[in-house]
């Protein structure tokens, strides 16, 4: 017996060869054991040419975790305001001359926005908004109130760690009593965003207005002490180096090994229209693939590795089920962080739940809805989906 499992060893090895490569293998050799990657294995995933190596890689790891369990949630996303005081360079969302008109939903507007959508059974909402110093504690309070209103049974997750900073010093209060606060009103969880990466030369060329990277893990420990869960991200394609990726890779990983806080790394595509940085080129789909491949490998604390389909389209995100992605994201309906060039004020993006489905299933993995907490919602009745305002699956966004 012992015999045949080394040659079956053998076999494997040299099979895993022919797909990663000699340079690689002791990569490979970390991965099978389920040993940690260091950093610098990390620039080299970075670096090297072969990307099918890599997706190789993360794919044991995607497997092992998941199978071909493939999970995504019915959502709605609500950006509040778009009114902001940061002027990050990267961003499109905000309200300037020549971009988006100023906005700021009163919470009426925020009521009627989700019940367009009534018929849906969404199980998650999604809220987060521009740096606007006219809203006060008040406001975040009721329009986490006003969701519950209207779906009482729905998961909040909202406020990026940028937003909580504002809503602390409107509410001029701690930051842990802020937080309770908002959990007493609503709020579920917490999105994660607003570093976009962890590396101080970055913060300081393109977003110096916000907090930095250890004020950014500072906030995610109070959020963790609360007993509040987290998401991660990253956003990449702008001015950082792979190193710099490597890096954040890494901070986020000894985070979640002392709060355990994170759910899920999200790797977020950068969109250079409409920004400060708009003659940098667009981030290609074989970069796309390789940032979730190398978060799945780099983030062995993690359950979960999400292709947010809205930034990698949903043709990626259907490859990226094979590099390392376990999660498509959602339903969405409205989004207007990112939206097609030259179509400001229409928002709608959405992908039905049978496109959801069609979109795993034909990527060969199997489709489970999920809650917020990864919890699977059972299948039920379907109410025959409303097509108007549907965005076809082969449409990019
Ligand atoms: S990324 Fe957020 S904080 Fe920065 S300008 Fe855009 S909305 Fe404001």
């Amino acid at each position: 017996m012992a015999v045949l499992d080394s040659v079956s060893n053998e076999t494997s090895h040299r099979a895993a060869e022919r797909y990663v490569g000699v340079g690689l293998m002791d990569i490979y050799e970390k991965v099978i054991a389920q040993e940690r990657l260091s950093y610098d294995d990390g620039v080299r995933l970075y670096q090297t040419p072969d990307l099918s190596a890599v997706g190789y890689l993360a794919n044991i790891v995607r497997e092992r975790l998941h199978g071909d369990r493939t999970y995504y949630v019915r959502n709605q996303h609500i950006n509040y305001t778009n009114i902001c005081n940061k002027f990050c360079k990267f961003c499109s969302f905000y309200a300037k001359k020549g971009g988006p008109a100023p906005y700021e939903m009163s919470l009426e507007t925020v009521r009627q926005r989700l019940m367009e959508h009534l018929d849906v059974p969404i199980t998650e909402v999604h809220m987060v908004g521009g740096i606007n110093p006219r809203l006060p504690y008040q406001y975040y309070l009721d329009l986490l109130r006003t969701v519950k209103e209207v779906r009482p049974h729905v998961h909040i997750k909202a406020f990026t760690m940028v937003e909580l900073i504002e809503i602390q010093r409107q509410a001029q209060k701690p930051l842990e009593t802020v937080l309770l606060e908002l959990k007493e009103a609503g709020l579920d969880s917490l999105p994660g965003g607003g570093i976009e990466i962890l590396s101080e030369r970055v913060h300081q060329e393109l977003f110096d207005r916000k907090l930095d990277g250890d004020g950014w893990m500072e906030v995610a420990r109070t959020v963790a002490n609360v007993g509040l869960t987290q998401y991660a991200t990253m956003l990449y394609g702008h001015i950082e180096t792979l190193e710099e990726r490597a890096e954040h890779l890494v901070r986020l990983r000894e985070l979640q090994d002392e709060t355990k806080h994170f759910v899920t790394m999200t790797p977020l595509s950068f969109h250079p229209e409409g920004t400060d940085l708009d003659t940098i080129p667009h981030p290609t789909g074989y970069d796309d693939l390789r940032n979730i491949a190398v978060a799945r490998l780099m983030l062995d604390n993690f359950a979960h590795v999400k292709s947010f389909w809205i930034m990698n389209t949903a043709q990626i995100t259907q490859l990226s089920l094979w590099y390392g992605a376990d999660d498509v994201d959602g339903t969405i309906h409205e989004y207007e962080i990112t939206y097609k060039d030259g179509e400001f004020g229409n928002k709608k993006q959405v992908l039905t739940r049978r496109q959801m489905i069609k979109l795993i299933e034909e990527a060969g993995r199997t489709p489970i809805e999920r809650d917020s907490l990864y919890n699977e919602i059972p299948p039920l009745e379907e109410p025959t989906e409303r097509l108007s305002h549907i965005i076809p699956l082969t449409a990019t966004v």
